[in-house]
């Protein structure tokens, strides 16, 4: 059966869904709710980068139509334990850009990194609902998304637990009499450490998150802040908000998960348990709601909610996305490249956990950015970057 024969009308009231990086931290809690709430969803397309076993076993699970992993180490693993089973298996960085334009009601974006990029702007080209996490897609092409979103006719709903939140208590009607947006952060491991401290930070302790549970890429994010800051430049493009009018504010207890505030001196905030099933139920059920087995929001037990301004000097990426974001001419892609770059270097251990930050300072310095009209330009853009990146690493290491 070839990728385009797949496409088949929606049936019943099952909502078609296909889930781009089933296997990571995103696609666990994804497949989790639709587990629970089998009779709502129908699956079609399901990918991963290498873990064949897993993602045959959830193909299998769920009947879906398609399985892909973007390695070809992994295809021949995939193709055995899909054999005598109704799962298409293909392979490779186009099969999976593919799979994400397979026709379905509802795809999440949960690739992690730049990677995503295509799958995600695939997916919009359908038309179609994206429940997107990848992130990493508006900070390295937002302009290009928004575009393939308005030209298909598609709608974007944020995954991050922030931008979900936003959307949750965003009054569209009213877009104009919004004051600012105000996302947290929960500080991550290293909210109150020095930076002598932070200097000797492992990876292991790095990617030991407090509250949430997620990938090693965002989970180092959220200790050097980065991930608050590529949020910034995720909710530029997400919300009708100037980016100076959106703030960060540390908030340990992870329980607020955003604001938006009006004119009327009114600050509309969304609540939960730091559970990513919630934004995700958000998501799937859109625009109704379904239920989620979380442990339900205990105030009485959390018994305080904390702020704080973040520390600049202490965690200096989120000012540095902040100048990406407002320098513009690509800087974003600079930003976004050196950081993946420095920080695998990080979970390889060959830079230390302050390298990442000075990493990306310093290749922002060196690469001269420009506008950013096309994914040929994002493309030459993150490539030069990368390198620009791994030469300085090689430096430090
Ligand atoms: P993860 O590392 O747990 O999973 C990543 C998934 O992407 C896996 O299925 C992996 O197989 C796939 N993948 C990785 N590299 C790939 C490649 N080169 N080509 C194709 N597929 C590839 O990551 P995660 O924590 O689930 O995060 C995914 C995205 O969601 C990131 O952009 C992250 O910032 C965002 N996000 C995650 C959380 C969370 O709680 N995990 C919260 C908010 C936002
Ligand atoms: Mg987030």
């Amino acid at each position: 059966m070839a990728l385009s024969e797949i496409d088949q009308p929606s049936h019943g009231n099952a909502r078609r869904i296909s889930i781009l990086g089933a296997t990571g931290s995103i696609g666990k809690s994804t497949t989790d709710l639709i587990r629970r709430n089998r009779e709502r969803f129908d699956v079609v397309a399901l990918t991963a980068n290498r873990k064949a076993e897993e993602l045959a076993a959830l193909a299998i699970e769920f009947d879906a139509e398609l399985a892909v992993v973007a390695d070809p180490d992994a295809y021949p693993a995939l193709r055995e334990a899909l054999a005598g089973t109704q799962t298409e298996a293909a392979v490779g960085h186009e099969a999976l850009t593919q799979a994400a334009g397979v026709d379905a009601d509802l795809i999440v974006a949960g690739i992690v990194g730049a990677a995503g990029l295509d799958s995600t702007m695939a997916a919009l080209g359908q038309g179609s609902l994206v429940a997107l996490a990848n992130k990493e897609s508006l900070v390295c092409a937002g302009d290009l998304v928004l575009a393939e979103m308005q030209a298909s006719g598609a709608r974007l709903l944020p995954l991050d637990s922030e931008h979900n939140a936003i959307f949750q208590v965003f009054e569209s009607e009213n877009a104009g009499d919004v004051e600012k947006l105000i996302l947290t952060a929960s500080g991550g491991p290293f909210r109150t450490r020095s930076r002598a401290q932070m200097a000797a930070a492992t990876p292991d302790q790095a990617v030991a998150h407090p509250n949430w549970d997620m990938g090693h890429k965002i989970s180092v994010d959220s200790a050097t802040m980065m991930n608050k800051g590529l949020e910034l430049i995720e909710a530029a493009y997400l919300f009708p908000v100037a980016a100076e009018d959106i703030e960060v504010l540390v908030h340990p207890q992870s329980v607020v998960h955003s604001m938006v505030a009006y004119v009327d001196g009114s600050v509309l905030a969304q609540l939960g348990p730091p559970d990513m099933r919630v934004p995700i139920a958000h998501a799937l059920a859109w625009p109704a709601r379904m239920e989620s087995a979380v442990t339900r929001l205990d105030l009485a037990a959390v018994g305080s909610l904390e702020f704080s301004a973040p520390d600049d000097e202490r965690f200096p990426a989120i000012p540095l996305a902040r100048a990406a974001l407002m320098a513009g001419r690509g800087a974003t892609v600079i930003l976004n490249a050196a950081n993946e770059v420095a920080v695998e270097s990080f979970l390889d251990a060959r830079i230390g956990f302050l390298d990442i930050a000075e990493t990306v300072a310093r290749v922002l310095d060196r690469v001269e950015g420009f506008e950013i009209a096309s994914l040929e330009d994002f493309r030459s853009l993150d490539r030069e970057s990368r390198e620009i990146a791994k030469n300085l690493v090689k430096s430090v290491s």
